[in-house]
């Protein structure tokens, strides 16, 4: 049996590079020689937190091989695989629905009953190989890297939560979060024909990024508030919608239902660790919208993984601002390390490059 490196995270601040089995190939599955992958903020969030990790995966109990951002090169194909070959370029989506239940069969494969991530319960992108449904595997152009390929997951998120926003032309947006899903949101924004769309965030280096991929305006939340600068810079109108893209433990939905103006809609996108109080009263006076935006699917009849790569192809996403920092697999602590001290480092993507 064939062997190979693999990171293994097992909880706070224990990640491990081991020798692991290479998985085997299914019939409708293929070999991926992985290329570059990206660390998410889901990944960190077990890295630092100091919780049980709540899963059995591919490499045991409690512990996962992280990666579900990654791109890579078709190495094997499983016997019953069509429309690729050895050597193709991919990018991969890492969610598996069953493809059998009620939320798969109308294209909402991101609420699965029996949802799997390749890059949690599979083997992910933070070994030298790993396995995927070939029908998750989607051929890169030329033109499309393999480290911007690492962020399609990402900019995938992001495209969800603009379609659910329903942002139209002539929008004000308001992005709250500067990290890689704030900034992927903003150009998604852009693209949908947002007017203005302004982003609040913590760091002055995340926001002069927003600042280059075209924010009409940029909002330190530790030096201002933002909710008085946003009606300042509104003349007291506020903005049509707004998308969360922070979570943790910060209670920024009250802030943003002072900011959001009549009939306008909120979609939080961040993972909260804590239950919120917010005001329902300003809520209902307001008509407002609030709603969640969880992974991504199927839109009009497009999988907007597939739209993700459109963008990156047609190039109207900015991915290289984002790519902060690249380690190989053999500094995969570092690389952790490096994208949990935000700050410190001025990260914001990190990937693991082989
Ligand atoms: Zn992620
Ligand atoms: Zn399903």
């Amino acid at each position: 049996m064939k062997r190979m490196r693999a990171a293994i995270l097992y909880g706070p601040k224990d990640i491990r590079i081991e020798n692991i089995e290479m998985p085997k190939v299914k019939p409708e599955w293929v070999l991926i020689k992985v290329r570059a992958t990206g660390i998410c903020g889901s990944d960190l969030h077990f890295y630092k937190e100091k919780s049980f990790i709540p899963i059995i995966s591919d490499v045991g109990k409690g512990r996962y091989v992280p990666g579900h951002e990654f791109s890579g090169e078709v190495y094997e194909l499983g016997s019953k695989v069509k429309g690729l070959k050895k050597g193709d370029r991919v990018g991969v989506e890492p969610i598996i629905g069953c493809g059998k239940c009620q939320w798969c069969k109308v294209g909402c494969y991101n609420l699965c009953e029996h949802y799997k991530l390749i890059g949690f319960h599979y083997i992910g992108g933070m070994a030298e190989y790993c396995v995927a449904p070939a029908e998750n595997c989607f051929k890169l152009p030329n033109n499309v890297s393999f480290e911007s390929a690492a962020m399609l997951d990402c900019i995938a998120v992001a495209i969800h939560a603009v379609n659910k926003a329903e942002i139209r032309g002539g929008d004000s947006v308001l992005i709250v979060g500067a990290g890689a899903i704030g900034l992927f949101a903003l150009q998604a924004a852009l693209i949908q024909g947002a007017s203005d769309v302004y982003v609040v965030g913590k760091y002055e280096f995340q926001l002069e990024k927003a600042r280059k991929l075209g924010a009409t305006a940029v909002i330190n939340a530790k030096n201002e508030s933002f909710s008085e600068k946003i009606m300042e810079i509104t003349s007291g109108k506020g903005v049509d919608k707004v998308i969360e893209a922070v979570g943790g433990a910060s209670n920024v939905i009250s802030d943003v239902l002072d900011v959001t103006r009549k009939k306008g809609t909120i979609v939080t996108t961040g993972i909260f660790t804590r239950p919120l109080s917010v005001d329902f009263f300003k809520i209902l006076t307001k008509e407002l919208t609030i709603t969640s935006s969880w992974g991504y699917c199927y839109f009009d009849r497009r999988k907007e993984f597939g739209t993700a790569l459109d963008f990156l192809a047609k190039e109207k996403i900015n991915t290289q601002e984002l790519i902060t920092h690249k380690y190989p697999l053999e500094k995969v602590s570092e690389a952790f390390e490096t994208a949990l001290n935000k700050n410190k480092e001025k990260s914001i993507k990190v990937e693991i490059i082989f």
